[in-house]
């Protein structure tokens, strides 16, 4: 996933303002955080492991990141560890002696060929991250102005990205020509922002504009924005799961408010998939607005099943299958009050591996459910990702694997209803060709390589390094 900020304002504490937005932006990426700034042409970087909060302390805000211009990042690693802080990004580069520093959200799909080219070229590559692919292309036109040197590496560059860059003087922001991550323009006052999502202009007092058209690239100053659109051949197609799981549900897209769509997917997923039932509750916190919106079009009541704990972090692991199996039970908690003896419809986003939603359904009969009638707000994910979301290879997805009545199976549901793909498109109110949906139908927007269908991160270590 990642998440990416930039914001020019002279007369205002950007370090504090980026960090605020990416706090808004924490859940698209929990493994590190980034800011650089530019003070009067000097580029200043901060970076480490962590959640925002934990990475940027006071003292680095208000005396190490002083600065007219900043662009931040958190980072969810697709490619390369998200363990390494070298992998964490803004990354650092020169163009012709002009400093510059790059984030990005997405995943290059020819990320393979372009590594071995560099490397031939002599390039000692120091992450294991994709990102550093962009910025080492850029950095190799020696004589353009920046601005070219971006347009000549997007010649070279295939897969999903929206990028921001910070120079001396401005901050940059560019979708590809397909759009498939976000990218949005915010502005405060006279002042203008980018963002990944537009809680992040909210967060900081501003409000989103537009979003950045697929193969625009616009450079903001402190005069204002200028736009270009570097690639004449483009479509919009974005993620759907933007809509589905990825984007705050308080946030817009294309105009489309995020929590009134997954509303509208839950009332469509009544209609596609009525079941007679005592009550609906939702796999929090994703699944809840699709839940209310399954309670208001079947008339079942809705009530809180579910309790979140939100103070866990990543995934239980534990060898021990008795340990492991305890796992869901540290994340989701069941409301015996709501649960016991009734017919319970339990709404998610959506089904991966199917290994958590069969521990909720063990979980909510466990609880003496009388019935577990399983909807899921999204078509099956038949196909992986190969532009920046961890969806899991071929044979993890049980979607790939089994029919819809096999899962119910597995998972030990006594129904199990999916999102058709007209519901979800319809629920959205965008029309169809507007999307991305490989992983729902098997159409990539962009052809993937075959290498990389066989491997999906294959740029998994560090470079060696560099032989005297
Ligand atoms: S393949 Fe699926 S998860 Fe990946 S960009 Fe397309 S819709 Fe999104």
């Amino acid at each position: 996933m990642c998440s990416l900020f930039g914001i020019v304002a002279p007369d205002l504490p950007v370090a504090d303002l980026t960090y605020l937005a990416l706090y808004a932006l924490q859940h698209r990426g929990q493994e590190g955080a980034g800011i650089s700034v530019s003070n009067h042409g000097q580029i200043q970087t901060y970076k480490q492991l962590g959640l925002v909060p934990q990475v940027f302390t006071e003292t680095v805000l208000r005396q190490q990141l002083i600065g007219q211009m900043a662009i931040g990042h958190t980072r969810y690693s697709t490619t390369g560890s998200g363990h390494v802080v070298e992998n964490l990004q803004p990354l650092e580069f020169s163009l012709d002696g002009m400093p510059f520093t790059v984030a990005h959200n997405g995943n290059l799909v020819n990320q393979f060929e372009l590594h071995s080219e560099l490397t031939e070229r002599g390039y000692r590559f120091k992450t294991s991250s994709d990102t550093e692919i962009v910025g080492a292309l850029i950095a190799q036109f020696s004589g353009l102005s920046f601005e070219e040197a971006i347009f000549a590496a997007t010649r070279k560059i295939k897969g999903a990205y929206s990028l921001v860059f910070l120079t001396p003087d401005r901050v940059l922001g560019m979708r590809d020509p397909y759009g498939i991550r976000p990218l949005l323009l915010g502005k405060m006052g006279n002042h203008y922002m980018l963002a990944s999502e537009s809680p992040a202009f909210d967060i900081v007092g501003g409000k989103l504009i537009r979003d950045i058209e697929p193969g625009e690239l616009v450079s903001i100053t402190d005069v204002g924005v200028e736009t270009k659109m570097y690639e004449a051949q483009t479509k919009r197609r974005m993620c759907v799961f933007e809509y589905i799981y990825l984007a705050r549900p308080d946030g817009d897209l294309y105009g489309r408010n995020v929590y009134k769509a997954r509303r509208r997917m839950g009332e469509q997923l009544a209609l596609e998939h009525p079941v007679k039932a005592d009550v609906v509750i939702g796999v929090p916190d994703s699944g809840t607005p699709a839940a209310l919106g399954y309670a208001k079009a079947s008339g079942i009541e809705y009530e809180e099943g579910l309790i979140k704990n939100r103070y866990v972090g990543r995934t239980f692991i534990n060898p021990d299958p008795m340990v492991r199996d305890l796992g869901v039970k540290i994340k989701l908690h069941p409301i015996r009050e709501v649960i016991e003896g009734k017919r319970v419809v339990v709404v998610d986003d959506s089904i991966v591996r199917g290994t958590t939603s069969r521990k909720i359904v063990s979980l909510l009969k466990q609880t003496g459910a009388a019935e577990v009638h399983m909807r899921v707000s999204s078509p099956p994910i038949v196909s992986p990702c190969f532009y920046g979301i961890d969806t899991a290879s071929y044979d993890e997805l049980i979607g790939a694997r089994k029919t819809p009545a096999e899962i119910a199976r597995y998972l030990g549901a006594d129904s199990l209803g999916y999102l058709s793909i007209e519901g979800m498109v319809k629920a959205i109110r965008l029309s169809d060709d507007q999307f991305c949906m490989a992983c729902l139908n098997g159409k990539y927007p962009i052809e993937v390589p075959a290498s990389m269908k066989r491997e999906k991160n294959l740029l998994t270590e560090p470079a060696p390094p560099a032989v005297a």
